[in-house]
Formats: C-alpha cells, sequence, structure tokens
C-alpha cells in the first residue's frame, strides 16, 4: 500500500536490533485517517470471506483493529497481556515470546468472546517472527472459531513470521513488507507487491 509505504519512508526511523520505530503515525501517536485508508484496504483484500470479528492484542493493534472492526462493522476483540499463570477455565490461553522485550508472556481471551461460529480476522501493527500471530491463532483455534485471515500494517520480510504463515497456507496481507533496512543510513526498502 503505497500510502503506508510513503508514510514508514517519511516517519519511520530504523533503531539497532530490526526494530523500526513508527510511533509517530501508528503505535502511539495515531493517525486515525491514515488507520482508516488501511482499514478500507483490508476490506478490499478479505470481502466475500465472512468475517464476524476482528481479533487483536494489547496494546499497539487495539487502535488499528477499532477502525477496521468498523470498516467491517463487527466487534473487535484484544487479547489480554498477563503475567499471571493462574488462569481459570473461562478464558482459552496461549502463549507469547515479545519480540520487543523478549519476555515471555500469556495472552487470553474471554470464552464469552470467541466461539465455533465465529470467522476471524487478526490484524496487528507488526510481524517479525511471528509469536504474536500464533499466539492469536491458537486462541482461535481453542474456540473452535475459523482463521479467515491475518492483516498486518508492517511486516519485515526479512524475519521469519510471514514465510511461516505462508507455508502454513494462512491467508496473509500485509500493506507494508520491509525487505531490509539499515540503522547506520536509515534506508528502507519495501517489497515489490
Ligand atoms: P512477532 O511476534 O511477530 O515476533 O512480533 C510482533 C510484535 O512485536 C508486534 O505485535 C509488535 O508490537 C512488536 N514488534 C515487532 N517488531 C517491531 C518493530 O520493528 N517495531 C515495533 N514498534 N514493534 C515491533
Amino acid at each position: 500500500m503505497k500510502l503506508l509505504e510513503e508514510r514508514i519512508r517519511k516517519d519511520g526511523i530504523v533503531k539497532p536490533g530490526n526494530i523500526l520505530k513508527v510511533d509517530s503515525f501508528l503505535n502511539h501517536q495515531m493517525d486515525v485517517k491514515l488507520f482508516r485508508e488501511m482499514g478500507k484496504e483490508w476490506k478490499r483484500l478479505f470481502k466475500d470471506e465472512g468475517i464476524n470479528k476482528i481479533l487483536t492484542i494489547e496494546a499497539s493493534g487495539i487502535g488499528i483493529a477499532c477502525v477496521v472492526a468498523e470498516e467491517f462493522d463487527v466487534p473487535v476483540v484484544f487479547a489480554k497481556k498477563t503475567q499471571s499463570l493462574n488462569i481459570d477455565g473461562d478464558v482459552y490461553s496461549s502463549k507469547v515470546v515479545s519480540f520487543t522485550k523478549k519476555k515471555e508472556y500469556d495472552i487470553m481471551v474471554s470464552k464469552k468472546y470467541l466461539s465455533p461460529e465465529d470467522r476471524v480476522l487478526i490484524i496487528d501493527d507488526f510481524l517479525a517472527n511471528g509469536c504474536a500471530a500464533d499466539g492469536l491463532s491458537e486462541l482461535i483455534q481453542e474456540s473452535g472459531a475459523t482463521l479467515v485471515g491475518i492483516g498486518i500494517a508492517i511486516e519485515k520480510g526479512f524475519q521469519t513470521g510471514g514465510k511461516n504463515l505462508r507455508e502454513k497456507g494462512i491467508h496473509l496481507e500485509s500493506l507494508a513488507i520491509v525487505e531490509s533496512m539499515d540503522d547506520t543510513t536509515g534506508e528502507i526498502v519495501f517489497r515489490e507487491q
């Protein structure tokens, strides 16, 4: 999506450790008008799929997912992160290793908000090694719902997440795929899509 690529080029900052900072428009300060255009693009890419629920993970996926949910006219559910292993029977849960914080934590969703008749689209801001996407997919599997696809704002194509998900046959739509980035020159190269 050209609009998103241009914005990443203009305002994205490449940090050491393969981190792309997009705090000024995506996951701290949020450009909701841009989110709306992203929502329209995912609506086009996932039309006729009978999606009736958007699933994301707190915190930075929530803003984007809300705008997407409005576009699809369906509810959005976010998986909560918890340090507590003391999980009662009323939730679906799985484990995620944070790419940015290098910590393992549990995520959970109440059983009230995912069920076998749900057709779910996962939305998140970044795809790196795919841990967050895998954790969310596990919650969907546990609930008996159907994973229709995954929409990612920025995929880092030089990390393994995207390749693994596509190899599993999952319908993955990343609006911008970073092929390479350089924290000394700040150069960002996108994959042609
Ligand atoms: P994964 O689970 O795919 O390894 O990493 C995805 C999660 O880590 C996303 O939910 C996002 O919050 C965070 N993340 C991964 N890479 C980056 C990055 O380069 N920049 C930012 N801001 N967050 C990232």
